[in-house]
């Protein structure tokens, strides 16, 4: 089955605690902080891999957890780092933030692409002792890998699609001019994955062509089949629209053209401006003159119009020639820019700063910040020092300042989830 839609949960790998430890050796009083350091998560990577055509893998597997680092050890050992999680997908995916639908990136190219990165490794204690402060009781946690749910989308890479109702011989076409080997049948919708052939032209130039299953009226809507496939023409340089010019099957060809078009319009304005060609297919089922008026016909609309018997070859060559030389005066296949800022795509730095302050009863409450939950797990409320440290943390993120717009006072009680203490200047 040909799957071209996936909607996944990513989870990259947490980095690994800092760890709190002090040197311990024979004769050698009060030995110093040597808790080592977190090992970073591991990344989501996405990497394109040709062998794919669809995303039917996602289907049953929908959850991609990177392996977290290793926490620190004592005598100032670094925790392993884990290995970045590479998911394969077919060349041409989209990765979308599930929820805004913006894209996070085209994997089209070789090069592989972070989607979720992994925590650092939280400092060990070693990077906290000085002069003043000889005995760090704390060290840092590692920081939790982005979580976020992605749609993975796939829209094919071809410079040509071929697009037309059913059964006009989009599939013939395409099996006579590339390699590319469609099941052809007399009967509609015998295609039901997208087949892409490639078309040599000799010299080493060559163009892809996307055998898109029929469209029927209602497509652009989701009507039936045809909306599914629409998404894969949106990359195409040329659209190659086929109608059967016998009008074989009680269909009129002028008829077929336009609510096709009407379609294309309705599924992406953008696509309805691509430019076209008229391919009329089945002229050995009509005569001369019938093709000679409805070629003109769709000369007069103003499009380029090609007569041809598919399955014998007949004006394929011509057709090929002059869909090559367009293509030469055509931008290359688009290609999808990511619509998110760096930053945004790292979910959880977001949501790192995020906290809202309630005052209630002269008591101030911070709170949808599950984030410092686990900064208060490393706090040791006995040590001035590891308190100085979540001091700094509160500081930092801004919920000092937001307090003290609040209008907090000295000697004021404030919650952090369970936590509560007394406001001091
Ligand atoms: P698609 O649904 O548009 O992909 O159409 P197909 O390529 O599967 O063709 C549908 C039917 O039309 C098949 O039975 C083909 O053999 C037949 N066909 C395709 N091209 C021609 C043609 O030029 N002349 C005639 N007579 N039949 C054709
Ligand atoms: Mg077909």
């Amino acid at each position: 089955m040909f799957i071209d839609v996936a909607k996944i949960h990513l989870k990259a790998g947490n980095g690994g605690n800092g760890c709190v430890s002090f040197h311990r050796e024979k004769y050698v009083a009060a030995g110093g902080p040597d808790g080592g350091d977190g090992g970073r998560g591991g990344n989501i990577v996405f990497k394109a891999d040709d062998n794919l055509s669809t995303l039917a893998d996602f289907r049953y597997k929908r959850k991609y957890c990177a392996d977290n680092g290793e926490n620190g050890k004592a005598s100032r050992c670094t925790g392993k780092s884990a290995e970045d999680l590479i998911i394969n997908v077919p060349r041409g995916t989209l990765i979308k933030e599930a929820e805004s639908g913006k894209v996070i990136a085209d994997i089209s190219d070789d090069a592989p692409v972070i989607i979720a990165r992994g925590g650092n490794g939280g400092f060990g204690n070693q990077h906290f002792g000085h002069a003043t402060r000889q005995v760090p009781r704390f060290a840092k946690p590692g920081a939790p890998g982005d979580e976020l749910d992605v749609t993975l989308e796939l829209k094919l890479l071809a410079d040509v699609g071929l697009i037309g109702f059913p059964n006009v011989g989009k599939s013939t076409l395409v099996s006579v001019v590339s390699e590319a080997k469609p099941k052809i049948a007399n009967y509609h919708f015998t295609t039901l994955t997208p087949v892409l052939g490639v078309v040599r032209m000799g010299e080493g130039s060559s163009f892809v062509m996307a055998d898109i299953p029929g469209l029927i009226e209602g497509a652009g809507e989701g009507i039936g089949l045809g909306h599914e496939f629409l998404r894969h023409v949106e990359r195409c340089r040329l659209l190659v629209h086929v109608v059967d010019i016998a009008g074989s099957e009680g269909r009129d060809p002028i008829d077929d053209f336009n609510k096709i078009n009407k379609e294309l319009k309705v599924f992406s304005e953008e696509l309805s401006h691509a430019p076209q060609i008229v391919v009329g297919n089945k002229c050995d089922l009509t005569d001369d003159e019938t093709v000679e008026e409805i070629g003109k016909k769709f000369r007069d609309m103003g499009y380029d119009f090609f007569p041809i018997m598919a399955p014998i070859k007949e004006g394929t060559a011509e057709l090929i020639n002059h869909i090559a030389a367009e293509l030469d005066k055509l931008p290359p296949v688009k290609r999808y820019e990511s619509e998110i800022e760096p930053y945004e795509t790292v979910t959880v730095k977001k949501e790192l700063r995020t906290f809202t302050v309630r005052k209630e009863n002269g008591e101030y409450f911070v709170e949808n910040c599950d984030w410092i939950e686990r900064i208060m797990n490393t706090v040791d409320p006995d040590d001035y020092e590891s308190l100085q440290y979540f001091e700094r943390v509160l500081r930092s993120s801004g919920i000092i300042k937001a307090l003290i717009r609040e209008g907090v006072q000295e000697g004021d009680v404030v919650h952090v989830n369970d936590f509560e203490f007394e406001y001091v200047l």
